[in-house]
């Protein structure tokens, strides 16, 4: 493994010469919050697998569930005439964790970006079915993650992922994201800030006109981009511009979903309830892929008192609904509940704040530290008078020292990006703030 690793296979996220250059680790073993690579070293994962492995890697139902249903029926289509028992039960599971969010269908996907795609395809035809086929364009926040696909790409606010494979999908419009560290109104106050964004976003549509747009969509703590944190007073300005509007708000709560933000969703930390909720990653803890997109009533009901010849829908995946994905999900929420991990995510979150504001006080190079619940990063610059971002090398030599001192890190641009098992406990918090001060202290 280790002699072929990074010939034959292409990762994701990354230039393939680099990486034949500079291996990545191969990680072999999981137990509870620990993973172990091939050369043998244990190391606690303060990156969660990808967000999403909220439960760690010792979660016995969620295996159990899987193995009975492997062995009942590893897998059969819910296309048309069939169906299968776990869809319908997580289906009924999941309306019934995100009532307060007014969601009332799933329709399965196979994961994250599948989520997104499907809830701004499933966006389009709600106005075909209410007459408004023109409403065809879709707004976004810069530094937004949204998936990969042609429709997610094309609203990733992230120019990056974009620029090499233009030309995505036409008609789609970014407003600065209520980045308090970076934005174009160097606003430092974080609801003055949210307000300018929420202007940005009312001027927008002023200049598209607001009859052309079908959709907004955003994350309610930015993850990918940075862990952008919005002021709470956000989404729910956001909410009632696009009401104003008739615009339909997708919140992107792959990442947000299920306990991560120290509450069951994004949206619900400031009360607000989206048309669609788009979740994947840890609806299994990361045991099966598996994705759903939430639909709210307004959506629902149009959908269903349909006349038109739009309302069926078009569109579906293989894996939707898969079976084993599904019992997977379903023995993770029940855990996920049973722990109650939104209220560990928020406690080992506060104790995670501590700290990282400790290392910001301690660590020139620390610009800038940013937490919600576990979702946590630290920004860091070379000048903390210019912002200039830490180059490459500096960020490479943090994330490896911190491996040497026993914990994962996630590199992503000139941030460390922390989002642990959600079943942590507060030593595993101070053994991750141990690892950080041991890599800061290098540079
Ligand atoms: N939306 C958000 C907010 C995400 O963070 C991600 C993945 N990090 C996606 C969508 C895409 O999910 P996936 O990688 O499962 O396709």
């Amino acid at each position: 493994l280790t002699e072929t690793n990074a010939k034959p296979i292409w990762h994701p996220m990354a230039h393939p010469a680099e990486m034949r250059a500079n291996p990545p680790k191969i990680i072999m073993k999981g137990e509870g919050v620990t993973v172990t690579d091939i050369d043998g070293n244990s190391v606690l994962d303060a990156v969660g697998g990808l967000w999403n492995v909220n439960l760690g890697y010792s979660c016995d139902p969620i295996k159990k569930a899987i193995a009975d249903q492997l062995s009942a029926l590893p897998y059969y289509s819910g296309f048309r005439g069939t169906s299968t028992g776990p869809s319908i039960e997580l289906a009924y599971e999941l309306s019934e964790w995100f009532e307060p969010e007014g969601m009332v269908r799933t329709f399965f996907t196979s994961g994250g970006s599948d989520s997104v795609e499907t809830a701004l395809r499933l966006a389009r035809q709600y106005w075909k079915i209410r007459g408004q086929g023109d409403r065809t364009k879709f707004l976004a926040v810069k530094k937004g993650y949204h998936g990969t696909h042609f429709g997610g790409a094309s609203v990733n606010g992230n120019a990056n992922f974009r620029r090499n494979y233009e030309p995505l999908l036409p008609g789609v419009f970014h407003i600065p994201a209520p980045w308090t560290f970076r934005n174009p109104f160097d606003e430092t106050d974080p609801a003055r800030l949210a307000k300018l964004c929420a202007k940005a976003l009312e001027d927008e549509i002023a200049f598209q006109g607001g009859d052309t747009i079908a959709a907004f969509i955003m994350e309610p703590v930015l993850g990918a981009g940075g862990v952008i944190v919005p002021h709470e007073s956000f989404m729910p300005l956001v909410r009632d511009i696009c009401d104003r509007h008739e615009i339909l708000l997708i919140a992107d709560e792959v990442v947000t979903g299920f306990g991560r933000s120290g509450a069951w969703s994004g949206s619900r930390l400031s009360g607000v309830k989206p048309d669609f909720m788009t979740i994947a990653k840890a609806i299994t803890s990361g045991y099966f892929p598996l994705g759903a997109t939430l639909i709210g009533a307004r959506v629902a009901d149009a959908f269903e008192a349909d006349k038109t010849s739009f309302g069926s829908i078009g569109h579906g995946y293989t894996y939707s609904g898969h079976p084993v994905g599904c019992a997977a999900g379903l023995a993770a929420l029940a855990e996920t509940k049973r722990l109650r991990l939104d209220e560990n995510a928020a406690a080992r979150g506060n104790e995670l704040a501590t700290v990282l504001e400790g290392l910001k006080a301690r660590h020139a190079i620390v610009g800038d530290v940013r937490y919600k619940g576990l979702m946590a990063a630290l920004e860091l610059v070379s000048d903390r008078a210019t912002k200039k971002p830490a180059d490459k090398k500096t960020m490479a030599v943090v994330s490896e020292a911190a491996y040497e001192a026993g914990v994962m890190l996630r590199v992503s641009g000139n941030n460390i990006i922390l989002s642990p098992p959600l079943i942590i406990s507060a030593a595993d918090v101070a053994k991750i703030g141990e690892a950080l001060d041991a890599g800061l202290s290098k540079v």
